[in-house]
């Protein structure tokens, strides 16, 4: 089954494998099953899925984050060694944050998609958890690459990620932007970002301060941006192209609505109309334009920090896991917990996140490196130069019985 942990989908059976799955079965992948996630990848914690929720394996009153959740859980908690996961708005990063994995989100482009459900096009991409950069590395390697059918991919070679990866790399240059260090952060997620640098200038990095002077526009921008695309993408599920169609209806229009209404959970329904509103006549040139014109600003100050520095590193979420049932009836506030992951999405840079300490309640840390497009290679190279360096990332939950 192929639900997107919506009701919408409950019986779907998807009749064709995704790009990705048929990389991994030809790289001979032991495919374990399907993972818990936010419904249509809408959210940060995996409790908007319609079945269950996911805990978070250091601490089970605390959610994985999300909206891949139930991938970075399934990594954490040593289900599997390997997962996959979308990131529309950090959806990879945050939750392997909050679970203390590495999740990596590529480049727009150097993933086909051809097979993903579709939440908002113009910013999915899909990419590896592991428990390592090695492993993402490796994952990343044996998915990325061109495919005709996702009109989006971008022809380059894949590099040997996963042969390079050991590299350190001479003369590194690390930035960190002002704009990051703002109330809000948590004073132990902030320490934790600031103690990696240190290791940075150890190791021979040269560590600058540089500026992002739009990033304070990036939620507001993917608010507008995301939902107009999902409340297009989300059209086809009408119970008659695809999705579950209601028992009871008088007449056509009242079979789509009762459709939608029945299949749809309530934050997905809240982005489709706030999408629809900021598409509608009157509107698309005051919010959606609008939105457009201000992401390209958030890219091209990414454009001008990559001509200064090689990588960017940031905190990946302001606070360590939050408890379930935290922040599921505060929209705004969980929108907020996104605010370090999606100006790369914004920008379709590469983005990883890499495990950083814990904090004095024993949960996981997260620091996320930024590169240039298509700097993968040397994003991994960079996060793998602070693994060794430390031992986190060789931390397992409490509680978990592991057998050699
Ligand atoms: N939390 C963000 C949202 O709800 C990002 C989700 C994602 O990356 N899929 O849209």
């Amino acid at each position: 089954m192929t639900t997107c942990a919506s009701r919408m989908l409950e019986k779907f059976v998807a009749p064709y494998d995704a790009h990705v799955i048929e990389r991994l079965r030809a790289a001979d992948a032991v495919l374990l099953g399907k993972t818990n996630m936010d419904e249509f990848a809408m959210g940060s914690s995996t409790e908007n899925s319609a079945y269950q929720i996911t805990r978070n394996p250091w601490d089970l009153e605390r959610t994985p984050g999300g909206s891949s959740g139930g991938s970075a859980a399934a990594v954490s908690a040593l289900m599997a060694p390997l997962s996959l996961g979308s990131d529309t708005g950090g959806s990879i990063r945050q939750p392997a944050g909050l679970c203390g994995v590495v999740g990596m989100k590529p480049t727009y482009g150097r993933v086909s998609r051809f097979g993903l459900i579709a939440y908002a096009s113009s910013l999915d991409q899909i990419g590896p958890f592991a428990r390592d950069v090695k492993g993402a590395a490796l994952l990343l390697e044996a998915i990325a690459g061109h495919d005709g059918r996702d009109s989006t991919s971008v022809p380059h070679d894949v590099p040997h990620y996963s042969q390079t990866v050991d590299h350190p790399l001479e003369g590194l240059k690390i930035g960190y932007a002002k704009e990051h260090f703002a109330p809000g952060l948590d004073p132990e997620v902030e320490r934790s970002v600031k103690d990696a640098l240190n290791i940075y200038k150890k190791l021979g990095a040269t560590i600058q301060e540089i500026s992002l002077p739009h990033q304070k526009y990036a939620v507001a921008v993917y608010y507008l941006v995301a939902p107009s695309e999902a409340s297009s993408n989300l059209a086809r599920y009408d119970g008659v192209h695809y999705g579950h169609r209601a028992a009871q209806f008088d007449s056509m229009v009242d079979m789509y609505s009762a459709s939608r209404g029945e299949g749809f959970g309530s934050e997905v329904k809240r982005r489709i109309m706030l999408g629809t509103y900021a598409l509608s006549a009157g509107y698309y040139d005051a919010y959606y334009l609008k939105a457009l014109k201000v992401r390209r600003l958030i890219r091209n100050d990414f454009d001008e920090a990559f001509g200064e520095v090689d990588i960017i590193a940031t905190p990946v979420n302001p606070t360590p896991a939050f408890k379930i049932g935290e922040l599921v009836n505060d929209p705004l506030a969980m929108y907020l917990s996104d605010i370090y992951t999606i100006s790369a999405n914004l920008a379709g840079i590469p983005g990883i996140s890499v495990p950083a300490g814990f904090s004095s309640g024993g949960l996981p840390l997260g620091l996320q490196l930024l590169g240039a497009p298509f700097a993968e290679g040397k994003l991994l190279r960079a996060a793998r130069m602070f693994e060794r360096e430390t031992d986190w990332h060789t931390r397992i939950p409490p509680n978990m019985v592991v057998t050699k």
